[in-house]
């Protein structure tokens, strides 16, 4: 886990947004290896092993409709459409293996994946996470890409809303959300792109 994703991690929990405290036991260069994350709030605590965030309830196999990405990374950085360093970007599900030719095609943005497959590993350059939601602040992110399973799923896509900037992108694999929190503005084959809702 980067370090300074830290600061925008938030609890799992339904209570108010509120930062997570961060105890680091071992850090290596700006990458937290093991830790604990303490809520303010409710008291609960994650423990970072391996680098990885996990904050319980995350899905065992892909959420229904999953199946392999039709977005390589060439494409799924197009439509995230990020000019310019600084940030985050959010790879949720199998789009996440590619993170490698992402970060290549995306110089200088931190990159988060949540419940990747279990190939990829936290490591210098991505942070892991795995949980039942995005424990992200609200308004944090840059872009959010939800894979297949994910994209076609309201929790999700309304967590991908909460989640990123105001009149940046969420690119989903699934069905076109009909949600009061997403804006489409672009959808074919399978694959959608919007931004929250004004
Ligand atoms: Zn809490």
């Amino acid at each position: 886990m980067f370090i300074e994703l830290t600061d925008h991690l938030r609890c799992p929990e339904n209570h108010d947004e509120a930062f997570l405290v961060l105890l680091p036991d071992q850090v290596e260069g700006r990458s937290v290896r093991t830790g604990t994350l303490g809520c303010p709030i409710c008291d609960r605590r994650f423990e970072l092993q391996d680098g990885v965030l996990d904050t319980g309830g995350a899905p065992t196999a892909e959420p229904e409709g999953g199946g392999p990405t039709a977005l390589p990374a060439e494409s799924l950085s197009a439509l995230v459409g990020l000019g310019g360093p600084g940030g985050y970007l959010v790879l949720v599900g199998r789009p996440a293996a590619a993170w490698r030719e992402v970060a290549a095609l995306t110089p200088g943005i931190g990159l988060v994946a949540v419940n990747p497959p279990s190939s990829v590993q936290d490591e210098s350059g991505i942070s892991v996470i795995r949980s039942a939601r995005l424990p992200l602040k609200s308004s944090s992110m840059r872009g959010v890409v939800l894979g297949p399973g994910y994209g076609g799923a309201d929790d999700w896509v309304r967590e991908a809303a909460r989640v990123v900037l105001p009149g940046l992108r969420v690119v989903g694999e699934g069905q076109d959300p009909e949600l009061e929190v997403i804006e489409l503005m672009a959808s074919a084959e399978g694959v959608w792109v919007g931004t929250r809702a004004r």
